[in-house]
């Protein structure tokens, strides 16, 4: 339910769009294709993901001869599911480690405002209630705000944060963190990074450098680099993934804010332009309003 609510005004304002778009047809032509084409575009799924669409329906079309526009919904749902598919995105509907060493390091990445830390409080709770270990690190230095913040999320969800004073190196912050969580025999480790992007080769310079720090302590940290972008900023996220993906491996995505959007088609357009799976959605300010993303759960509740 919490997934059908926040995806409820991508969902009517999609779903409105798509009427008129078919409004006295019967049959998928060019004009219906280049309607949908508007569609898919003003809903956020990227102009690349929307003509890899447009295509892959003309295809249909040219081999089947005939579509009717009552098929469209059902044609459309195939071709997101396969392209979430095909980056990658899974199919758990509850948080889970993968298998793999322990401590289980999360990068966590993404401009200020996002959501990162309301994402990395979500985050800690979840595992915390599947019985898991968890550890914070305060490595977004740059802000006092960020670090207290973090603090409020780490008593709120009354896990253990390493933290040091503001302006204090974040790889020397995440070198202590795993050191700590190696130390708990902690099973994940969540920690916080700076959100600027004003300067790529300092943003790159940073994470590069805290990963190979932390891989003193755990050398295949960090197992997981999620990226967190606003999913209401439509282009800007786009923009974001650009950057971010240029300055680091990036292997996860969580779309934050959906609850306020009627573009939730960025969660399609995202993973699919940068071919990383959405991994987590935020649908909501309170603790329990993040969402393990299943493709499935994704598609059902979008077309149904
Ligand atoms: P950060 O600067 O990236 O760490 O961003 P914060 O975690 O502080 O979040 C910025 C604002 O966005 C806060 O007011 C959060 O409550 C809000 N927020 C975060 N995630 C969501 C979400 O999924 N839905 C909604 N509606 N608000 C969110």
């Amino acid at each position: 339910q919490t997934l059908d609510k926040g995806l409820e005004k991508s969902k009517s304002s999609f779903f409105e769009k798509l009427g008129k778009a078919v409004a006295g047809k019967s049959k998928v032509d060019d004009d219906v294709l280049d309607n949908l084409e508007e569609v898919l575009v003003t809903s956020d799924v990227g102009v690349n993901t929307t003509l890899k669409i447009i295509e892959r329906i003309e295809e249909r079309v040219a081999r089947d001869k005939y579509l009717g526009t009552e098929e469209l919904n059902q044609i459309l749902r195939e071709e997101i599911a396969g392209l979430l598919s095909e980056s990658n995105t899974g199919e758990d509907s509850e948080i889970a480690l993968p298998e793999g060493s322990r401590p289980h390091v999360i990068m966590v990445v993404g401009v200020n405002g996002v959501g990162k830390t309301t994402t990395i409080g979500k985050l800690a709770n979840q595992y915390k209630a599947k019985g898991y270990k968890v550890v914070l690190g305060a490595a977004d230095t740059f802000r006092a705000a960020a670090i207290d913040q973090l603090q409020v999320w780490a008593d709120r969800t009354d896990v253990p944060i390493v933290r040091q004073d503001m302006g204090s190196d974040p790889a020397s912050v995440a070198f202590d963190t795993l050191q700590s969580a190696v130390n708990q025999q902690a099973d994940v480790v969540i920690i916080d990074t700076a959100g600027r992007l004003h300067n790529k080769v300092n943003l790159m310079n940073e994470l590069t450098k805290i990963k190979r720090v932390m891989q003193k302590v755990v050398p295949d940290a960090p197992q997981e680099v999620l990226l967190v972008l606003d999913g209401s900023t439509g282009q800007n996220a786009f923009e974001q993934a650009k950057q971010f993906t240029a300055a680091t491996e990036v292997n996860a995505l969580a779309v934050t804010k959906l609850d306020g959007t009627a573009k939730g088609g960025v969660v399609i357009g995202i993973s699919d332009q940068f071919q990383i799976p959405v991994k987590y959605i935020g649908v909501g300010e309170g603790i329990e309003d993040l969402q393990v993303f299943n493709k499935h759960e994704f598609v059902d509740s979008f077309f149904n």
